[in-house]
């Protein structure tokens, strides 16, 4: 018995020692946050790696969220005696080309960065929630004087402020999103409102420009244009407003096939491959009928009591959406997209998975019956399927999921669609 004791305490403490494979040097390819689990849902952050930065691979594992078979692996690796995971794809066996140098340091020599978001507040203080001075634009230069000391995490990345200067305005800007590497040399110049009048052509520059029905943010969304979109002005409001940003006016447009609405800053002279994001209000449109009358939030989006197992504690990943006309109510796609995944299960049910343009993701899960198949490309407010009650519910529901980045994390879809009751 004592024997075997000592022969288990070998082994064990010899497989803890030496590695059963090999282990590999890699460069990563991407910014990353290296996890400390192989899951999605993992917010546990290690430290950031960044192109060019080396680490060894100490095992694979298969990444069972990932619906794109290129993402099949996340590699465990070792960077600076820190240990966690990156996605396989994000590593390479060759030094990267062009690797930005920007890094972590909290005072630096003034250097030159370009901006990489679409647009960037600059705020009076290095945090996410301070005041708004001014905003920045993709490819403008900014001078950066100073970085923060710590690292703050937003849309997924983990990084420093920076204090940047622009046209004499000082102020900080999450440096996530700037690079030291001019990405595009396209000049780009916002239009002035003066250059929108009634029957100049224009194109459209955001990736996903919400048409509405009047000329407000709140106007309903009677189309979606793509970016590049050809379009013929046919009436402006006279009022300057700032949005987004921008300063400009509200422009009623015509591309032929549909008419209404949209923020002149959202229109170019010229067709461009620089997308703006239309984020004014909510980027995503109502999944059931969006008459305020026919539906309502049965569960909202965060902690609560499952109504299932009655477990306390456990996490709501979407909201709860139930029509009165119950079982058989139309599903709408909330954006245009693809369908990337449909299942049935015992949780989601019968399950449908959209990828939208805008990097995002939306579930909708409990179908009766679906209506769209695997790879189908859809545009917003197709049906895509019926209201059920198959996998783990209760009764007749939708219920809506916002996803964002590889590890598709969990989003409160009440950012990203207008709720009955709430925005009506
Ligand atoms: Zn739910």
């Amino acid at each position: 018995m004592k024997f075997l004791y000592t022969f288990l305490l070998i082994i064990i403490s010899y497989s803890s020692i030496s590695p059963s494979e090999p282990t590999e040097t890699l460069y990563v390819n991407k910014e990353y946050t290296l996890k400390a689990l192989p899951f999605e849902e993992n917010t546990d952050l290690i430290t950031v790696v960044y192109p060019g930065d080396q680490v060894e691979v100490i095992q694979l594992e298969e990444n069972l969220a990932a619906t794109n078979p290129n993402h099949a692996y996340l590699a465990k690796v070792r960077f600076n005696q820190k240990i966690g995971y990156i996605p396989y794809h994000f590593l390479q066996a060759k030094l990267p080309k062009n690797i930005p140098k920007i890094r972590k340091r909290a005072y630096v020599e003034p250097k030159k960065y370009y901006v990489t978001a679409s647009s960037l507040y600059v705020r009076e203080e290095p945090y996410r929630y301070s005041g708004i001075l001014t905003s920045i634009y993709r490819d403008d230069e900014v001078t950066v004087s100073q970085f923060s000391d710590t690292d703050d995490y937003i849309d997924g990345k983990s990084a420093k402020w920076a204090y940047v200067e622009k046209d004499s305005i000082g102020g900080w800007v999450f440096s996530g999103y700037l690079t030291d590497i001019r990405e595009s040399t396209e000049v780009y110049t916002p239009e002035t409102p003066d250059s929108l009048t009634v029957g100049k052509s224009k194109f459209t520059i955001a990736s996903n420009l919400h048409v509405r029905d009047e000329p407000s943010k709140f106007g309903t969304v009677v189309s979606i244009m793509p970016h590049g979109n050809p379009v013929k002005i046919i009436d402006t409001t006279n009022t300057i407003e700032s949005m987004n940003g921008f300063q400009s006016k509200w422009v009623k447009i015509d591309d032929g096939d549909s008419k209404g609405w949209v923020f002149g800053a959202f229109l170019y002279d010229t067709k461009i491959s620089k997308k703006l994001n239309d984020s004014l209000d909510k980027p995503f449109l109502y999944p059931l009928s969006p008459d305020p009358g026919d539906s309502r939030i049965t569960s909202p989006f965060g902690p609560r009591v499952d109504p299932v197992t009655k477990k306390k504690g456990t996490v709501h990943t979407g909201i709860d959406l139930y029509p009165y006309a119950r079982f058989g109510s139309p599903i709408y796609a909330a954006g245009d997209g693809v369908v990337i995944h449909q299942s049935s299960n015992t949780s989601f049910g019968n399950l449908t998975v959209v990828q939208h343009d805008n990097g995002l993701v939306t579930y909708y899960a409990h179908q009766q019956k679906f209506l769209v198949k695997q790879n189908e490309a859809i545009r917003a407010g197709d049906k895509i399927g019926e209201v059920g009650s198959t996998g783990k519910s209760t009764g007749p529901h939708l219920h809506f999921e916002v996803r964002t980045g590889m590890w598709k994390q969990y989003l409160d879809p009440g950012h990203y669609i207008p709720l009955p009751g709430v925005d009506e």
